[in-house]
């Protein structure tokens, strides 16, 4: 196929996925009414972003249910959830295998012709003699997607056909914990970058790998979309809802989960009275204040959390030093070698006239870094000195951290497809250097940071705190997401 086709034919799937993307963002989103707050026996649900107690309400169809104190997304409807996510996670495993093994590009270079699977660039890291570095690829480009993907199916086929299975609430818990570890969409930008930073020295062939791994990341990115969370786990739960309780008579001065003694559990958004998992741990250990629904231990806020980010924060710091100062690439041409950093691999694309991908580079592999250590830490010191401005920004800034957290990893993925294709001995190679490790490190203590962080932290310090609890029914004051 010409490179002409191919650029012609993602102008149109880019075009395609910016209208379905704008149709979804510019339906009307719908502000949840916080609770009434009497000292009636309703069914309550809390806020994961801001501990906010609201009156437990259903979204209308096409629209979004959102906190009206830190504007967190809290449910948006998905039609068909359960048969689209099935039907979507069954296409992407048969999609799964021609996308990993089947050839995906041929670079030639006088006359020298060298092709790659996309697992052979996965695993290229441990023939390069970096196995941490192969791992993190390993689990991210490829173990991941497909746990994710068969984990969906599982579950989704469990609901469709209505099995109460035990361990469908497990894998659906696994599968919350892994969607964001599945970086296949970043991978394929990866492959773009590849190209384009390729196209000049090598004349490239683009083989049925390449297209079945495109599909395979739409089919990814629509079944995620399409799981409709609340959903699966009000039917995950089932019958065992009647062994705790739903309903609790909540004083009228409270306003937040902490002052109802309500917790929270951070996976499936269970409620369950803080006096009843104390009740457990005291007659049954730490054991006993598993969520009784998916299983996830649970906090009224997430244990050592501040510590824990600042230990992760302090290591993606240390670390990002050698990841930029050092070489990350080590290109032999012609019998000459030569060294790569991070920032020699950006000037040379801007050289180069590809302002676009250059800075699509700058962006993942600087930028992105150093606003999730300098946005955290700021987040962190506001909590720590009591800075309670601006906590609706502050939390904004965090969920646009957790959202960008996983596309440094992009540079990592161009080194592993880099190191595959071009291989070209005497005339052109290229080989991974040290700063590989440590822009790795960067990029997991950054992400671990962002998991670390219990963002309600933030807002148990609000002095206009009793102002927003008291008759907020209507919340037509406050933004949408
Ligand atoms: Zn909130
Ligand atoms: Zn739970």
């Amino acid at each position: 196929m010409h490179a002409s086709d191919v650029f012609l034919w993602m102008l149109r799937l880019s075009e395609t996925i910016i209208v379905w993307w704008i149709t979804l963002s510019t339906r009307q989103s719908q502000n949840v009414s916080a609770g009434t707050l009497a000292e009636c026996t309703e069914e309550f649900t809390l806020c994961p972003g801001c501990d906010l107690l609201m009156t437990k309400i259903e979204p209308t169809p096409g629209h979004t249910v959102a906190c009206p104190r830190c504007g967190r997304r809290l449910h948006r409807e998905q039609p068909d959830s359960i048969r689209r996510s099935l039907a979507l996670a069954a296409t992407g495993m048969l999609l799964f295998l021609p996308a990993n093994f089947a050839p995906l590009l041929s670079f030639q270079i006088l006359g020298n012709q060298v092709n790659s699977s996309l697992f052979a660039a996965s695993i290229s890291m441990f023939s390069q003699g970096r196995p941490l570095v192969g791992m993190v690829v390993l689990l991210t480009g490829f173990v991941f997607p497909l746990l994710v993907l068969s984990l969906l199916f599982w579950v989704s086929s469990g609901l469709f056909l209505g099995w109460k299975a035990r361990w469908m609430p497990d894998f659906m818990r696994w599968y919350q914990h892994l969607a964001e570890w599945a970086m296949a969409d970043v991978y394929l930008i990866g492959i773009f970058v590849t190209i384009i930073k390729m196209s000049h020295s090598a004349s490239i062939t683009y083989d049925i790998g390449f297209f079945c791994f495109i599909f395979l990341v739409l089919v990814i990115v629509a079944a995620q979309t399409s799981v409709d969370k609340p959903l699966f786990w009000i039917l995950l739960e089932g019958d065992k809802a009647t062994d705790t309780p739903k309903k609790y008579r909540v004083p009228r001065a409270a306003h937040t989960g902490r002052e109802a003694g309500i917790v929270l559990c951070h996976t499936c958004h269970k409620t369950l009275p803080a006096s009843l998992l104390a009740r457990q741990r005291n007659l049954h250990g730490d054991q006993k204040t598993l969520c009784p629904r998916c299983g996830e231990h649970m906090h009224p806020r997430k244990q050592g959390s501040l510590n824990r980010t600042w230990a992760f924060l302090i290591t993606a710091a240390l670390l990002s030093l050698p990841a930029n100062l050092l070489p990350i690439m080590e290109v032999r041409s012609f019998g000459q070698d030569s060294t790569s950093t991070i920032l020699d691999g950006i000037r040379f694309f801007f050289e180069e006239g590809s302002y676009g991908i250059g800075f699509i580079i700058l962006t993942a592999s600087i930028l992105v870094p150093l606003f999730k250590v300098s946005g955290l830490s700021f987040i962190l010191c506001s909590i720590h000195f009591n800075w309670a401005t601006s906590l609706r920004q502050k939390s904004l800034m965090f969920r646009f951290i957790v959202f960008i957290g996983r596309w440094s990893m992009l540079d990592i993925f161009v080194i592993a497809l880099l190191c595959t294709l071009v291989r070209f001995g005497y005339l052109s190679s290229i080989d991974v250097a040290p700063a590989a490790l440590y822009f790795t490190g960067v990029v997991l203590s950054t992400m671990f940071a962002a998991i670390s962080f219990d963002p309600r932290l933030l807002w148990d310090t609000d002095p206009d705190h009793p102002k927003i609890s008291t008759r907020c029914t209507k919340a037509d004051n406050y933004g949408t997401p």
